[in-house]
């Protein structure tokens, strides 16, 4: 059993700590819901220990797994027989060279098994609902972690009920009925698919994978920390940027880059920056009234209108920890709009060879934006977490690529004529 590595579950803002097994498995009940988030507390000590005399250096596994002790599960045999991380790290000379970087490194979550980042956090979530008793899981999602969630249930047979807004992209959608969950595609936005999502789960007595509101997500997403660390060969960028939407992915990344400082493989953790659609920045809002006042709050009136579905929440409800956790990685959290969204989609395949969906590129955007503006330093190495493969969004792909020229052409005998007529015309990139 691994019970002496996880040790409690801590409310991130009041401090009171719940026993692992216990009743509350979700928010502090002191708190107000966003201030609520509970984090897992592990025995370092212990975890220093078995990792010294298991080496990561030596172990075989090649998934999320292989950092077992840092993970929330109880049983070291649960796995979700799934490949589920140890995604590859690009380096891009290309890249690097346009934006005025010493390196730029790409890690390319889109070979998770649902193509998306989320895979790493819904693993976690279906093996610790197994080993609670839980009859379920459910989660609102805008997409990938539906359809994430659905996958990784399939993978040991255990029921799985997802609410979507309407909204949703239909690969998305189609990956969550492949994989036989039950769907219910909600008629409003993933706010609505939330609040249905917590009583549907009080109701039924299921457990509820909703961001923010399940703890132990965020042990699964800081494994890309770990990853990039080992990689990298414990050199870890200066920067590194990723979107942000309900703010669990940045909360992860930012506590697997404290860990890897606490256990002592690294002396700096890189600055994490968070990138937001204009359209949907209530945590940059935030954050600019945090570095102002030092007031953490939440505006919760934001209505969200982006292509970056992924990132389309209004009320982002890992966002209270997300700004403390970038503060202390001194980071900043940045919006860009959805013009330099897409155009960083067609840019992140020229330059990088790997294809991102709206809000992967985002993080792609932000760091565009960053480097144009003299936000990061110049000659640095970032690394920018492609979050989903491009191909989840096929509408966003197809109003990116809108203007790309497709050359038509007809067989016959004057075919080849056409083509050079057509080469004569066309760079080859
Ligand atoms: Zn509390």
């Amino acid at each position: 059993m691994n019970k002496q590595y996880l040790t409690d579950l801590k409310c991130n803002t009041c401090g009171q700590t719940y026993d692992i097994n216990g009743s509350i498995q979700s928010l502090c009940p002191t708190c107000p819901p966003l201030h609520a988030t509970l984090e897992c507390v592990f025995d370092y000590s212990a975890v220093k220990e078995a990792f010294k005399a298991n080496p990561l250096s030596k172990r075989r596994d090649m998934s999320i797994f292989r950092y077992m002790e840092l993970l929330p599960v109880l049983n070291p045999d649960a796995h979700i027989p799934l490949q589920i991380g140890w995604s590859p790290l690009y380096a891009s000379a290309t890249g690097a060279e346009k934006l005025g970087l010493k390196h730029l490194l790409i890690k390319d979550d889109s070979h998770n098994p649902t193509a998306s980042y989320k895979d790493r956090a819904s693993a976690m979530a279906v093996a610790r609902a197994a080993e609670l008793g839980f009859s379920a899981i459910c989660t609102a999602s805008t997409g990938n972690a539906a359809a994430s969630l659905a996958a990784c249930s399939r993978a040991v047979h255990f029921p799985c009920v997802v609410f979507v807004p309407e909204k949703t992209p239909t690969a998305k959608l189609i990956q969550m009925l492949a994989y036989g969950a039950i769907v219910f595609r909600v008629e409003g936005t993933y706010d609505d698919a939330f609040e249905i999502s917590i009583r549907a789960c009080e109701t039924f007595d299921w457990m509820n994978r909703s961001a923010g509101y399940n703890p132990y997500l965020v042990e699964g997403k800081k494994t890309g920390a770990w990853e990039l660390a080992e990689q990298t060969g414990f050199n870890l960028p200066d920067t590194v940027f990723v979107s942000v939407g309900d703010g669990s992915i940045i909360s992860g990344l930012c506590k697997g880059f404290q860990e890897l400082a606490e256990l002592g493989y690294v002396k700096h953790i890189p600055r994490v920056i968070g990138v937001q659609a204009t359209g949907a920045n209530t945590l940059v809002r935030a954050w600019n009234r945090f570095v102002e006042t030092g007031a953490l709050d939440i505006d919760t009136t934001i209505q969200p209108s982006t292509i970056a579905d992924s990132i389309s929440v209004g009320i982002p409800r890992e966002g209270i920890r997300a700004l403390r956790m970038v503060k202390a990685a001194n980071g900043f959290m940045m919006a860009v709009s959805d013009e330099e969204i897409l155009t960083a989609m067609r840019r992140l395949p020229l330059e990088t060879a790997v294809m991102g969906e709206p809000a992967a590129a985002a993080a792609y955007a932000g760091l565009i934006k960053g480097s144009q503006m003299n936000m990061i330093d110049k000659n640095s190495t970032a690394a920018v977490f492609v979050t989903g493969s491009g191909l989840k969004d096929s509408v966003a792909a197809e109003n990116a690529w809108r203007s790309s020229p497709l050359n038509a052409i007809k067989p016959g005998p004057n075919v080849f004529n056409m083509i050079t007529r057509i080469l004569k015309d066309t760079k080859i990139q």
